[in-house]
């Protein structure tokens, strides 16, 4: 790179102009040394200032690669601590957040919003009967299959071992029974990826919903609704445990709010 690409194009000037004035002088004129001496000065600063910009160049575009280098981390990072590493869902902690977020949207837009309570059947049999390794394969399976039967923006969980739960955005307690039945079914039938152990598992879900206060009741305001994700994960409970105690791989939807 030259001198006029590095900008110092006052500089390369002041150096063609004094060139010419040396190649004028007659040799023998007495200041014609001290001449040439002071342009000798004047390039070598004007190169070693050449390479000071290079350098800081250089450096500014290292920088600028770090930067964009450390913010892909970061996002790798912050998506790593929402996710399950098992199976890539959402862990407990995101789906909290993502929760409270529904929430609080479904509330202000008087929407409704369910929530999915699901658990492995009998898991502690496949643990057993085939190794943790092929119960870890099962909980794949699930999550897969899960991820496959609800909608893109259901946020699917895994919350504990083999314990997941399905936020359903816009949807009432008849949609999300459906969408629950079908995650059931789908799993009941559902067959091990290529390479995996066959292992029959299903699934007991609990669904509760929260529905938007009737219309003919303005003064409802929706912060002073009782329910929270935790009232709501707590009704699913109930409704999962019943659907255990009636003999599992069943949908029980929890009692009206
Ligand atoms: P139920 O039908 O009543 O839900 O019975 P269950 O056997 O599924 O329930 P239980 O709570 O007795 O057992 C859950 C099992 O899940 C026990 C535990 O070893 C297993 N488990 C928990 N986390 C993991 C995991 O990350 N991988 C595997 N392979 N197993 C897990
Ligand atoms: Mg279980
Ligand atoms: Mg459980």
């Amino acid at each position: 790179m030259n001198a006029f690409a590095l900008g110092f194009h006052e500089e390369e000037q002041v150096i063609a102009r004094a060139r010419v004035c040396l190649d004028a002088q007659d040799r023998d004129c007495v200041l014609r040394g001290e001449f040439a001496l002071l342009l000798g000065e004047y390039e070598k600063l004007l190169r070693q200032s050449m390479r000071l910009v290079r350098m800081g160049d250089r450096m500014h575009q290292q920088l600028a690669d770090l930067n964009a280098a450390l913010r892909r981390k970061q996002e790798d990072l912050t998506r790593l601590a929402a996710t399950d590493m098992l199976t890539g869902l959402c862990n407990r902690r995101a789906f909290m957040e993502a929760a409270q977020q529904a929430l609080s949207r479904a509330r202000r837009q008087g929407a409704p919003l369910s929530l999915l309570l699901i658990d492995a059947d009998e898991f502690k049999r496949v643990n057993d009967t085939h190794g943790h390794a092929v119960g870890d394969e099962v909980l794949r399976r699930i999550a897969r299959t899960a991820r496959e039967t609800l909608r893109a923006e259901d946020v699917v969980a895994r919350i504990g071992g083999e314990e997941f739960t399905a936020l359903l955005p816009d949807a009432g307690p008849e949609q999300a029974a459906q969408a629950a039945e079908r995650l059931r079914a789908a799993m009941e039938r559902s067959r091990p990826a290529p390479g995996e152990t066959a292992v029959a598992c299903t699934l007991s879900i609990g669904v509760a919903c929260l529905e938007p206060p009737p219309a003919a009741v303005p003064d409802v305001s929706p912060d002073a609704l009782p329910d929270g994700v935790e009232a709501l994960l707590r009704a699913a409970d109930e409704a999962l445990y019943a659907a255990k105690a009636s003999g599992r791989n069943r949908v029980f939807l929890a009692p009206g709010r």
